[in-house]
């Protein structure tokens, strides 16, 4: 069936899997399975094509009628094909994930790195005749760039453009686990939550976070600071700054028709955005020939990985025919 395709996000702790309708953007039905970092990529992909199935005989369609399968997952991918395990991933090293899918399911299958992904469905779902390049921040356990050149997705050469996790920004700034100080990486929910939590118990249990702390979010931090508490706005603060220089290097260098702010942040809304833009305006533009930064949140949200995988894959396979 042309157009219906499955679109899977393999992230570090879940995995969503989507049946999308790619020509009315619509998904069909979605699911969401932990990853299990332990297991390797057989267990990975038996469990993600049986999911798959299962979706397709609860909105009754056969197998068969899907077009393709795409994956958007962390790290390095090679040729739309071959996954380069990441730090965590038990999966073996460069898995051919179309030949081991296709031991489950027999049907076209291609792969991009999951930031990549998110940026192509961002610049399709905007209308391609508008946009040429543009650029997605994601933001969340960890933070990555995929860059849109021309409509199409720029991986480099080794599949890591876009890795701006360890750019440096600040020299004052917090040791990464890279041993440089200072590294984008602070803005990564995993680190952003991990640093809020230590000056939290540095400055004595604050009660506005006690009903939150076992599960706290970084949108938490970001509500709270939309309420005036202190602590999250000072490390709001921080945050936007950071993400701010990173936006200005990026644009700098690059210059795109637009870059966006992705992942589960990005729900929080005007906000964040607000912020990042009043940031950015003092920064980096000393001549009026300069261009300023054009920024936005995310448009597919929580179904970017999804959508982004399912339209990188339509895409290849009309490019092919
Ligand atoms: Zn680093």
């Amino acid at each position: 069936m042309k157009n219906i395709l499955a679109g899977i996000d393999v992230g570090g702790t879940y995995t969503k899997i989507g049946i999308v309708d790619t020509e009315n953007m619509q998904i069909l039905k979605e699911k969401t399975i932990p990853t299990v970092e332990h297991c390797n990529s057989t267990n990975c992909l038996n469990r993600i094509t049986d999911s798959i199935k299962e979706m397709c005989l609860d909105i009754k369609i056969s197998i068969d009628d899907l077009e393709g399968i795409g994956f958007g997952i962390l790290g390095p991918v090679i040729n739309n094909k071959k996954v380069v395990p990441v730090r965590g991933f038990h999966w073996e090293d460069m898995v051919d994930l179309e030949k081991e899918v296709n031991k489950y399911i027999d049907i076209p299958v291609f792969v991009e790195n999951d930031v990549n992904v998110i940026s192509f469905g961002e610049y399709i779902i905007r209308g391609k005749d508008e946009l040429k390049n543009i650029v997605t921040i994601a933001i969340g356990t960890g933070i990555g760039a995929g860059i849109v050149i021309d409509g199409k997705i720029y991986s480099g050469k080794n599949g890591t453009a876009g890795e701006i996790a360890h750019t440096k920004i600040n020299s004052d700034g917090e040791i990464c686990e890279c041993g440089r100080r200072g590294c984008l990486s602070f803005c990564g929910g995993g680190s952003f939550k991990k640093s809020f939590l230590e000056e939290l118990k540095c400055t004595g249990t604050n009660e506005y976070y006690e009903h939150l702390i076992s599960d706290l979010t970084v949108k938490d931090i970001f509500d709270a600071a939309k309420d005036g508490e202190k602590i999250a706005v000072k490390y709001i603060n921080v945050f936007s700054e950071y993400l701010a220089k990173e936006i200005i290097n990026i644009n700098n260098f690059f210059n795109p028709d637009l870059i966006v702010i992705a992942g589960g942040i990005s729900l929080s809304g005007s906000f964040l955005l607000e912020k990042i833009k009043k940031k950015c305006s003092g920064m980096g533009a000393l001549d009026n020939w300069m261009s300023k930064p054009n920024v936005e949140l995310s448009v597919l949200g929580n179904h970017a990985g999804i959508f982004g995988a399912a339209l990188m894959t339509k895409y290849n396979l009309d490019a092919n025919h």
